[in-house]
């Protein structure tokens, strides 16, 4: 997978050219920083916008025109790192496996954003995160949070 990703940053790589077909903006520039949505994430055989095959699939939406497109997670990396959607993956593998374990703050910000954890959730989760030793409240209220975000996002 990583290779192929690689080898698609030639010039020949088609995902800037296909995004600023849907965009608002006319430029690759500026059409890129329409694309700071990621509404849905899971894993399937599919293919990227760019063409290649993909199994970490990312529905990316244009926050200007509503427009969504999907791509893979490793080109998302490509024209925003800052959307850290590999976290998305690895903190929800995290608690598929292991219901227990806690999800990382990019999760809990993006859960937090799509309406799943309310405000009082977030902070709630955010100041437990990271403790060893956690009541047996804290740690019910972590994983009924856990189970819903598991719920949400399997939903899809
Ligand atoms: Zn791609």
């Amino acid at each position: 997978m990583k290779a192929q990703c690689e080898m698609e940053l030639e010039s020949k790589y088609q995902l800037p050219q296909k995004l600023l077909a849907l965009s608002h903006a006319k430029t690759w520039e500026k059409a890129k920083l329409e694309w700071v949505d990621i509404n849905n994430f899971w894993w399937e055989e599919n293919y990227c916008l760019c063409g290649h095959s993909i199994i970490e699939n990312c529905e990316i939406v244009n926050t200007k025109n509503g427009s969504s497109a999907i791509v893979g997670n490793c080109c998302i990396k490509k024209f925003n790192k800052q959307l850290n959607s590999h976290l998305l993956f690895s903190g929800y593998r995290k608690i598929l496996k292991d219901e227990t374990k806690s999800l990382n703050a990019t999760l809990i910000n993006w859960c937090y954003v799509k309406g799943i954890l309310n405000e009082e959730e977030r902070e709630f989760y955010m100041s437990i995160r990271n403790k060893r030793k956690l009541t047996l409240l804290q740690l019910n209220m972590k994983i009924k949070i856990n189970l819903r975000v598991i719920r949400f996002i399997s939903k899809r």
